[in-house]
């Protein structure tokens, strides 16, 4: 066989080097993060190996790696002593193993995933090694394996649809990879620029490099958890969280928390930024990396934090654990409920943090991961107060914003004792509900609920600040002080009492077994009606606590409430009681108040009803 005969690469291999050549323009620097990662592979590799066997090449070799420039080739070279390839490996590893990796990175790109963060995080889809092509004319990788008899060899690829594998004069082992830069990448070949990388991107690789003729190693070589946090900025605590979890968007917040007495702990832990993993996700269930004395113990510990906050992610790692806990001994110690405590209190400082200094990142955080916050306030009974400060809402007075419960009562009207919700299907029918009359008219500000898992968050939630939270949908509701002109003057247009009776017998009639009952209330004021539960049914709440776990629900059958006061129903009772006109405006008037609650089967059918109402009023 012809020595350098040209060896395909795989076709996934080939359409990825399209891409990086072509396409990938951001943060190229990468490349240098995804050389010394396989290098650090390379002699971990090299480190295992030794544990067992000394009978291997260079066994005194120190494992560390070194970068030199060629300033004026603009060509660099990468040098590791670690466990090195064969010919054959290089063949394999640098081009026709199939990569399932690559078509995975392949169908990223094609999903439209920004160039960015790709390049973040090529090396997770183990495909890193080819990122080198973004910036080299040509590569050359020399390399000799640590098994004694190896022979050196090496590989050369100019980045089209082949490479060569040829033998090679290599006396020590490892890896050397010499990289000539294209025309457009040559501010790579410069030594501060790659201590630079280095620093921003390997960090924390575990063992020595070193750049140039500089005998001071640039890494500082400790994992990043280890480090103490005033050292680290935001880019970097964001991209180790991009490598934890393979997300490609920046976290909402991360916690860094270094603690030396009474525990010996270290942990990074991230509010991510949505509370689905995606489809390429690292992390395939929830909970915390934890590691005792830096070796890791358990992929997935879920007993570091309270179930809600199981969306937080991140790695713990404790001095104070013994090396030998198993999965069952890990739950029991007494040492994980410290730790445990620990670490949510510092989330909840985190998430305070943030509500008073960026408000806006706090939004973000409580629209993605409300349900988890509701949740926990309506089953956790030790800690759901602490909770509460991290509830938001909408109100009838800021209907767009989102308010805290705090917000809320330092607005509250003198005398004012209660705080008043009222839940509802969707914000829209919430701002025109009957049962908000009142409170509108005397300036009383109502906390609209709209999200399904309110009704549950309210099982855990019916008291703030000792003031009680109190539906305004409730029959029994005791109504606050009015404002102004006493509610005693009788309204124009209210109906003798004698007519009103009347009026609510023919409603009685008509809707029958549909309502429990037919009775006149003060409450309301631009309102004709509205529905209410009959005294002692379940509440409002857990009626839709029971609709959202039982499919078969039904709703209980409702009080119709009537406004005396409200002109059409005068104009009604003036009606002849048998006329068509009568029992459509009666139908119009229940069905209406029952779309409004959000309980109306079939909207639709009202449209023939509305159509012979238009009719009339034309006529
Ligand atoms: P990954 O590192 O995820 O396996 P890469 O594309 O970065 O994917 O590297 C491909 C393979 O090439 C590695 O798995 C390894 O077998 C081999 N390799 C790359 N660099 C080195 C090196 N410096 N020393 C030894 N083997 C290496
Ligand atoms: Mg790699």
């Amino acid at each position: 066989m012809a020595e350098n005969k040209p060896i395909a690469f795989k076709a996934e291999i080939k359409q990825l080097l399209n891409i990086l050549i072509h396409s990938l323009y951001t943060d190229r620097e990468i490349f240098l993060r995804e050389l010394t990662s396989n290098a650090s592979d390379a002699l971990t590799q090299m480190e295992f190996v030794m544990l067992t066997d000394r009978n291997v090449l260079d066994p005194d070799a120190e494992l560390a790696i070194r970068l030199s420039v060629d300033e004026d080739e603009k060509i660099i070279t990468i040098r590791d002593t670690g466990v090195g390839m064969t010919r054959d490996e290089l063949t394999t590893n640098l081009g026709t193993i199939a990569q399932s990796g690559a078509r995975a990175f392949l169908e990223a790109a094609d999903e439209g995933v920004d160039q960015q963060q790709l390049a973040d995080v090529i090396g997770q889809f183990g495909v890193g090694f080819y990122s080198v092509f973004m910036v080299a004319e040509w590569v050359r990788v020399t390399s000799r394996s640590y098994k004694p008899r190896a022979k050196a060899a090496t590989w050369y690829a100019t980045g089209d649809d082949t490479f060569t594998v040829e033998a090679a004069e290599k006396e020590d082992r490892g890896t050397t990879i010499q990289i000539k830069f294209k025309e457009d990448a040559e501010e790579f070949a410069n030594e501060s620029r790659l201590r630079d990388i280095i620093k921003r991107h390997s960090d924390y690789v575990r063992f020595p490099i070193f750049v140039g003729d500089d005998e001071e190693q640039t890494n500082r070589q400790t994992a990043i958890w280890r480090q103490p946090p005033r050292e680290i900025d935001d880019d970097e605590y964001n991209d180790f969280f991009k490598h934890l979890t393979l997300e490609f968007e920046d976290p909402i917040a991360h916690v860094h928390f270094v603690a030396d007495a009474p525990l010996r702990i270290f942990s990074l832990l991230y509010v991510p930024p949505k509370p689905e993993r995606n489809m390429f996700s690292l992390r395939k269930e929830d909970g915390l990396k934890l590691y005792a004395r830096k070796v890791l113990i358990q992929e997935y510990t879920t007993d570091l934090l309270p179930p809600y906050f199981r969306f937080v992610q991140g790695v713990v790692d404790s001095e104070d654990l013994p090396l030998n806990v198993s999965r069952e001994s890990v739950q029991a110690t007494a040492l994980m409920a410290r730790i445990k405590k620990i670490l949510t209190g510092q989330i909840n400082k985190q998430l305070h943090t943030l509500a008073e200094k960026d408000p806006q990142k706090y939004e973000q955080f409580w629209e993605a991961f409300s349900p988890f916050i509701k949740e926990g306030i309506a089953s956790e009974h030790a800690d759901r107060e602490s909770l509460y400060s991290f509830v938001r809402f909408h109100t009838t007075v800021y209907p767009e914003s989102w308010v805290s419960l705090k917000d809320y009562v330092e607005r509250m009207k003198d005398g004012q004792d209660k705080i008043y919700y009222l839940l509802g299907e969707d914000d829209r029918s919430v701002a025109r509900s009957p049962h908000l009359d009142y409170f509108r008219k005397h300036g009383y500000e109502v906390i609209t609920l709209t999200d399904p898992m309110d009704s549950f968050m309210l099982l855990g939630l019916r008291e703030f600040e000792d003031y009680q939270l109190q539906n305004v949908a409730a029959p029994d509701l005791e109504l606050p002080a009015a404002e102004g002109t006493p509610e005693e003057e009788p309204a124009p247009e209210a109906l003798p009492k004698k007519d009103f009776k009347k009026l609510v017998k023919r409603f009685k009639n008509q809707l029958g077994e549909r309502v429990t009952d037919v009775r006149a209330t003060d409450r309301l004021s631009d309102s004709v009606a509205r529905l209410v539960d009959p005294d002692g049914s379940l509440g409002q709440e857990m009626q839709r606590v029971y609709r959202l776990v039982d499919r078969d629900f039904e709703v209980p059958k409702k009080v119709l409430e009537l406004n005396p006061n409200h002109p059409l129903l005068s104009r009604l009772s003036d009606l002849p009681a048998g006329e068509q006109l009568s029992a459509d405006v009666i139908e119009q008037v229940y069905e209406s108040a029952l779309l409004i609650e959000g309980l109306h089967p079939d909207p639709a059918s009202m449209l023939p009803r509305i159509q012979a109402l238009m009719e009339v009023a034309l006529d």
